[in-house]
């Protein structure tokens, strides 16, 4: 949690110096919806530590609970308990006027838990949208929606262009994700073309960092957790199966460029580490990091697992000036640290 204490430390010090310019009324206020989240926690954050007034909004369905406590003592952030997929509490729709950013990280993203209860991750993901894309609109705020990679499905194309329209199985386990995303973006687009509201769409490649849940089932958190603890490591397939994995400030920086940009908000833009890999390169990397002897034991593939990920982030390059700044050793390691400490505090710290 270094990372986030230190922004945390670092919007003490504007609380500190810059006085009343920070004070809650005059503070932009901007709601995160999925701020107790692995990257919405991050990115409330990083938008305290740039002085606005925070909102999150979070079911704490997949969030750790200990993600908020780091960021609930902060005199500018708020926390509000609610589903997306429900009318927004008054808490919110009272001040309705008042926002001026709109983000949408609200939806289980790991596979595992999106697939729990894939009704409910349909509904988050449009209903949910939809909710927030009436709130931007009548704020007059600009929203920005997180989509995924995922948007591409089991990619023909590679590394994979805004442009590519994607193959994605509507039928299969991971459609209520993939498909309730791809509408997401479709009504957001339409709120734009209508001219309801300012957007901006971010197509999020896997990302990785202190913060996740150990117990969320993604590649990272699992293969570093298991070699921690010497539990046998699951590699699902044969491992060859390649990933490009972000840390998560790159993606945070990457979040608020695009909201804060000009550009045409027509468009979507990949964000994500072009640095792609195997599995099997992930999982050795960490071996070597964590010094585990642990074995390693193969799983089927799951359904639709696509079989290659790679982000083209030329459009963020050109557009926004941005690209990731943490190199995976590095990023693997403080990830590392931050289980190693997860793991050796009471588990109550995990509990969702
Ligand atoms: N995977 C694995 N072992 C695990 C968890 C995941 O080999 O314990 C594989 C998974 O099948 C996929 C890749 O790692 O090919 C990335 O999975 P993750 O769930 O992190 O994210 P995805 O990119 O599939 O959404």
């Amino acid at each position: 949690a270094a990372e986030l204490e230190a922004h945390l430390a670092e919007a003490m010090q504007n609380e500190r110096t810059e006085g009343k310019r920070m004070k809650n009324q005059n503070a932009p206020l901007t709601l995160v919806a999925g701020g107790a989240g692995f990257i919405g926690s991050h990115l409330c954050a990083a938008l305290l530590a740039r002085g606005d007034h925070v909102v999150c909004l979070d079911n704490l369905q997949t969030a750790r609970a200990s993600n908020l406590k780091l960021l609930e003592g902060h005199p500018r952030f708020e926390f509000v308990k609610a589903d997306v997929v429900d009318p927004l509490p008054a808490s919110i729709t009272s001040r309705a006027g008042r926002f001026t950013r709109v983000y949408n990280l609200a939806c289980a993203a790991s596979p595992p838990q999106y697939q729990e209860d894939p009704e409910h991750t349909m509904l988050t993901c449009v209903v949910g949208t939809d909710h927030l894309l009436r709130l931007a609109e009548q704020a007059g705020a600009r929203f920005l929606l997180t989509s995924t990679s995922e948007v591409y499905g089991d990619p023909e194309i590679h590394p994979q262009r805004e442009d590519y329209r994607g193959f994605v199985n509507c039928t299969g386990p991971r459609a209520c994700y993939d498909e309730g995303k791809r509408a997401a973006e479709a009504m957001t687009f339409d709120f734009a073309r209508t001219g309801r509201a300012d957007v901006r769409v971010a197509r999020i490649f896997n990302t990785y960092g202190p913060q996740m849940h150990p117990d969320d089932g993604r590649v990272v958190s699992n293969l570093i957790c298991q070699a921690l603890s010497g539990r046998p490591i699951t590699i699902y397939g044969d491992g060859t199966q390649t990933r490009s994995f972000c840390y998560v400030s790159d993606l945070v920086d990457g979040l608020m460029r695009l909201m804060e940009s000009d550009i045409d908000g027509m468009e979507p833009i990949n964000l994500g580490n072009p640095n792609e890999m195997t599995v099997n390169e992930l999982l050795g990397h960490i071996v070597e990091l964590t010094g585990s002897g642990a074995g390693v034991e193969y799983r089927p593939l799951p359904v639709d697992d696509p079989r290659r990920r790679r982000p083209d982030i030329s459009r963020a390059a050109a557009l926004l000036g941005w690209e990731p700044r943490v190199d995976l050793r590095e990023g693997l390691e403080r990830t590392c640290a931050w289980f190693a400490g997860e793991l050796a505090a009471p588990r109550v710290a995990a509990a969702a």
